[in-house]
C-alpha cells in the first residue's frame, strides 16, 4: 500500500477537515462535519438538548474508576453500578468520550468540550502509568491480555477467557480515541489512539492467523474499522494489515457468496464487522468487500427490518419467514442494531449516493433513533417491543449502564450528520430537519425551515457570501407520490422531470436571501411484517403510526440498577384482548383518516375486539411514550375473524399459565440473559439448531436466579434437546443435588422434551439460587434450552 494513495482515500470516511492532507480523488458524495450543521427547532433539537442533561448528569470520576483500577491508579470515585460494576467495567466511559465528541462538534457547548477534555487527560493518566499503550476496564486487565498474548485463548460469543466481552469493551476506548480525533481535533486522543493500536499490534504479534480468528468468535466491536481509520490517519499500512486481522472470515465468507446465514446470530455483534469490512474495501478499493457489506445491507434492511427500521428478537436475528417471536416478544429491536445499520448505512451512501440509503435512514431516525429517547425526561430505550399492547423501559444517568445507553447518548448528538451532503459543486438535501448549514468551501449558508412531519412545506434560505454558482440537489422522497413534488424558487414554480428515489437538480446562480420551497405531499400506506404473516403497520410518508393502548401498569418503567433492568418485564396484555383490523388487506390505508385540525393524527376504523366494534387514534410513533402502544395490528377478512381470535386465544392461555408460575427464566446460549444471569461455566459449549439456542456441558454451567418477589418457590424446569445415551449429569442449587421428578438423569432415548426438578423445602423460601448442570465424568449434559424458577401453581 502506497500511503500516499491511502491519505487520499481518508475521504470516504468523511473525516473532518484536521486531517493531514485533503483528499484529492472524488468519491460520488461526503458528508459535511458535524460541525457545520446546526440544529434548529425541532424534536431532534429537542431530543439533543435532554442528551446534554444526561451527559452532565453523569459523573465523570464513577466512569473512569475501572480504567484507573486498571491502570494501578486510585479511583477518585467509586464504579456506577448495572453493568459497570459486573464486568463490562469501562464500556460506557468509551462510549461517553465519543458522545462527548459528537456533541461538542454538534453544538459547540463549552461544558461538554471540558467533560471531554477532562476524560481524555484522565485515559491519558491510566495509559501513561500502564506504560504500554494500554487503557480500559475490563477487570483484571494485565492477566487476561498477557494471557491472550502466550496464546492462551478461550473464546465464545460473549466471553473471552471467562470475562464478559473484553474485545467489544475495549473497542468503544478505541471508538472514543477516534471520535474525539475525527470530531473534535484533539491531537492528545491521536496520539492515544496510535498507541493504543500499537498495543494492539503487540498482543496479536506472537499470534496466528487461526488465533486470531479464534479470538473473534467472542464480541469485539467493531475493531477490525477503528484499525483502518487509524491506517487512514496515519497512512501508515501496518495498521490496514492489523485491520485485515481483526476481520472476522466466518461472517465475512458467506457475505462475499452472497449468502445469508444470520438466522439465530447475534445481531449487534456482525453489524459493526461489516461496517469495519467496508472501510477496509474503502481504503483498498476492494470491490468485493464493499459488495458483501451491501448485500448484508440488502439482507438485513429488506427481510429482517421491521416497519421502524429495527431488526431482531432478544438480540438475535430471527428467521426470515418467521416472525412470530418478534411479535411476541418483549424484547424487539435493539436499539444499538439500529444505531450501527445507521453507520453501514451513511457509508454505502456516501460511496454510492444512492437515495435507497437515505430512505431507509430518514425510516429508521424517526421511527427508531427519535423514539428511543424519553422526550419528556430524556433515557434512553434499549428493546422496542414489536409486541403489541407493550412498552419500553427508559435507562435513569445513575442506574443504568447498558450498551443501548452507550449508543444512545451517541445518536442523539448526530442527527446533522446527514442532513445535507455535497460534492465540490453540489448540495444534496436529503432529510428535512430544520437547520443552519455552514457550507465553508462555497462559503454559503444554507438555512432549512420546517414543521414537517406536521406540515409538508419545507423552505431553504440560500445564503452564499458573494453570488455563487452552485447545483442543488434536492431529495425526491419514494413517498412522494410521481407527479406530486414541488420546488417553488423564489415564488416561481419549477419545472420538474425527476421521478421518486432521484434527484431534483437545480442549476443557479445563487445569491443572498433565494428561497427555495418544497412540497412533499405524503400518503398513507400499510406495509405487512416481512414474512407475510397478518401484521400490518400504517405510515404516513416515511412515519410510523402508532396507537396508545391501556393495560397493567408498566413495571420497571425506569430502569434500576438490577441486571435485567432494561426489560420491559410487566405483564403482557393478551394478543386475544387487542383489537384486529377487520377488513381486506388492500383496504387497510383507506381505514385509516385524517383528524381535521389535528396534524400527523388520524383514525383508524374498522378494530374489532371480540364482537365490539372500535376506533383508535393514530399518531406518530415517536410521539408515544410511557405508554403501552400498538404498531403492528392483527388483520383478519369478516370470514376468518373468529378462527385467528380463538386460536390467538389458546396460545395467549397457555403462556399466561406458564408466565404466572415462573419467578425467573433464562434462555440458554443467549448472550443477555446468559450474562444477566452471571453465567459461568467449564467446558461447555453453545449453538443452535432450528433457531433454538441452546447450552450443554462435558464440563458444567451455572446460573443465578433472582427470587425477586420473595415467592415461596417450588421446582425448576429445563427444556432440552438431544438428551441421549451419552447424557448424564446432575443438577445442584446452592450446593443441593436436586433429583427430577419425571425420569432419572441416566434414562436415555429421550430427545426433545421438558423434566422438572423440585426444590426441597431449604431451598423454597432462599432469594438466590445459583442452579448448576454438572455431567458426569465420561458423560455430557443434553443441550438446554430453558432454565425456569417456579412457584406452585393454582
Ligand atoms: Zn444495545
Amino acid at each position: 500500500m502506497k500511503n500516499k494513495v491511502l491519505v487520499l482515500k481518508i475521504l470516504f470516511l468523511s473525516l473532518i477537515d484536521y486531517l493531514p492532507v485533503k483528499a484529492q480523488i472524488s468519491a460520488p458524495v461526503e458528508a459535511f462535519p458535524l460541525m457545520n450543521v446546526r440544529l434548529l427547532d425541532s424534536p431532534f433539537k429537542h431530543a439533543e438538548d435532554l442528551d446534554i442533561q444526561y451527559l452532565l448528569a453523569l459523573e465523570p470520576n464513577r466512569l473512569l474508576a475501572p480504567y484507573l483500577r486498571e491502570a494501578g491508579l486510585t479511583p477518585k470515585a467509586e464504579s456506577y453500578p448495572n453493568w459497570e460494576n459486573t464486568g463490562l467495567d469501562g464500556h460506557i466511559g468509551g462510549h461517553y468520550v465519543s458522545a462527548l465528541s459528537l456533541m461538542y462538534a454538534a453544538t459547540g457547548n463549552q461544558e461538554i468540550k471540558a467533560r471531554l477534555d477532562y476524560m481524555l487527560s484522565e485515559w491519558k493518566r491510566c495509559q501513561d502509568s500502564a506504560g504500554n499503550g494500554y487503557i480500559g476496564g475490563v477487570p483484571g486487565s494485565k492477566a487476561l491480555w498477557e494471557a491472550i498474548s502466550r496464546g492462551e485463548i478461550k473464546a465464545s460469543p460473549f466471553e473471552l477467557n471467562k470475562k464478559w466481552v473484553p474485545l467489544y469493551n475495549i473497542h468503544k476506548v478505541y471508538a472514543g480515541l477516534c471520535d474525539a480525533w475525527l470530531y473534535t481535533g484533539n491531537e492528545e486522543a491521536k496520539e492515544m489512539l496510535i498507541k493504543m493500536t500499537d498495543w494492539a499490534i503487540q498482543l496479536v504479534s506472537k499470534l496466528s492467523d487461526e488465533q486470531i480468528q479464534e479470538l473473534l468468535k467472542s464480541e469485539h466491536g467493531g475493531l477490525n474499522e477503528v484499525f483502518a481509520n487509524v491506517a487512514a490517519i496515519t497512512g501508515d499500512e501496518k495498521y490496514l494489515q492489523l485491520a485485515h486481522k481483526f476481520s472476522h472470515q466466518f461472517i465475512l465468507q458467506p457475505l462475499l457468496n452472497k449468502e445469508d446465514k444470520l438466522t439465530g446470530m447475534h445481531a449487534n455483534t456482525q453489524i459493526p464487522k461489516i461496517i469495519g469490512f467496508k472501510c477496509i474495501a474503502d481504503i483498498e478499493g476492494n470491490q468485493s468487500w464493499s459488495e458483501a457489506a451491501r448485500f448484508f445491507w440488502d439482507t438485513v434492511v429488506n427481510r429482517r427490518s421491521v416497519c421502524f427500521g429495527g431488526n431482531s428478537v432478544q438480540e438475535h436475528f430471527n428467521p426470515v419467514d418467521d416472525f412470530s417471536k418478534v411479535i411476541e416478544s418483549e424484547q424487539g429491536p435493539e436499539t444499538c442494531n439500529t444505531y450501527n445499520m445507521l453507520k453501514l448505512t451513511k457509508q454505502l451512501y456516501l460511496t454510492s449516493k444512492d437515495d435507497k440509503y437515505i430512505e431507509y435512514y430518514e425510516r429508521a431516525l424517526y421511527n427508531h433513533i427519535l423514539s428511543t429517547e424519553n422526550p419528556r425526561v430524556g433515557g434512553f430505550v434499549y428493546f422496542t417491543p414489536v409486541r403489541p399492547g407493550h412498552y419500553r423501559v427508559y435507562s435513569q444517568p445513575q442506574t443504568s449502564f447498558w450498551c443501548c445507553v452507550g449508543s444512545g447518548m451517541e445518536n442523539q448528538a448526530k442527527y446533522g450528520e446527514m442532513i445535507y451532503a455535497h460534492t465540490d459543486k453540489e448540495l444534496y438535501v436529503n432529510l428535512f430537519i430544520p437547520s443552519r448549514l455552514n457550507w465553508t468551501e462555497m462559503k454559503t449558508e444554507v438555512i432549512q425551515e420546517t414543521t414537517f412531519p406536521n406540515e409538508e412545506n419545507i423552505r431553504l434560505i440560500i445564503n452564499p457570501e458573494k453570488r455563487k454558482t452552485f447545483i442543488l440537489q434536492l431529495r425526491y422522497p419514494q413517498w412522494v407520490a410521481a407527479g406530486a413534488f414541488q420546488v417553488i424558487i423564489n415564488g416561481r414554480n419549477q419545472n420538474i422531470t425527476a421521478q421518486p428515489g432521484e434527484y431534483v437538480s437545480i442549476e443557479r446562480k445563487w445569491k443572498k436571501g433565494d428561497v427555495v420551497e418544497i412540497k412533499v405531499p405524503m400518503q398513507t400506506t400499510v406495509e405487512q411484517l416481512p414474512d407475510k404473516s397478518n401484521y400490518y403497520s400504517i405510515l404516513h410518508g416515511p412515519i410510523v403510526l402508532a396507537a396508545k393502548t391501556d393495560g397493567p401498569q408498566q413495571e420497571g418503567l425506569f430502569a434500576d440498577d438490577s441486571r435485567g433492568g432494561h426489560i420491559a418485564k410487566g405483564p403482557k396484555v393478551p394478543l386475544n384482548n387487542l383489537p384486529m383490523i377487520v377488513s381486506d388487506s388492500d383496504k387497510i390505508a383507506s381505514l385509516v383518516q385524517p383528524v381535521p385540525g389535528k396534524p400527523m393524527t388520524f383514525t383508524l376504523s374498522n378494530l374489532y375486539q371480540a364482537n365490539k366494534n372500535e376506533t383508535m387514534e393514530l399518531v406518530p410513533f415517536f410521539c408515544i411514550y410511557e405508554s403501552r402502544y400498538i404498531i403492528y395490528w392483527q388483520q383478519a377478512t369478516t370470514k376468518g375473524f373468529k378462527d385467528i381470535l380463538q386460536r390467538t386465544e389458546q396460545k395467549e392461555l397457555e403462556r399466561i399459565k406458564s408466565d404466572a408460575i415462573t419467578v425467573d427464566k433464562v434462555t440458554c446460549g443467549e448472550q443477555q440473559p446468559e450474562s444477566d444471569h452471571f453465567i459461568q461455566s467449564e467446558n461447555s459449549s453453545i449453538g443452535i439448531i432450528e433457531n433454538v439456542h441452546w447450552r450443554q456441558a462435558k464440563g458444567w454451567f451455572s446460573y443465578r436466579f433472582k427470587n425477586v418477589g420473595n415467592e415461596s418457590l417450588s421446582s425448576i424446569s429445563i427444556i432440552f434437546r438431544d438428551w441421549d445415551q451419552n447424557c448424564k449429569f446432575e443438577v445442584w442449587v446452592n450446593g443441593v443435588k436436586l433429583d427430577d421428578i419425571t425420569q432419572t438423569s441416566n434414562t436415555s432415548g429421550k430427545e426433545s422434551g421438558s423434566t422438572l426438578y423440585s426444590l426441597p423445602g431449604e431451598l423454597k423460601q432462599q432469594k438466590e439460587l445459583t442452579v448448576k448442570f454438572v455431567a458426569l465424568p465420561g458423560y455430557i449434559t443434553p443441550k438446554i434450552v430453558e432454565v425456569r424458577l417456579l412457584k406452585p401453581g393454582n
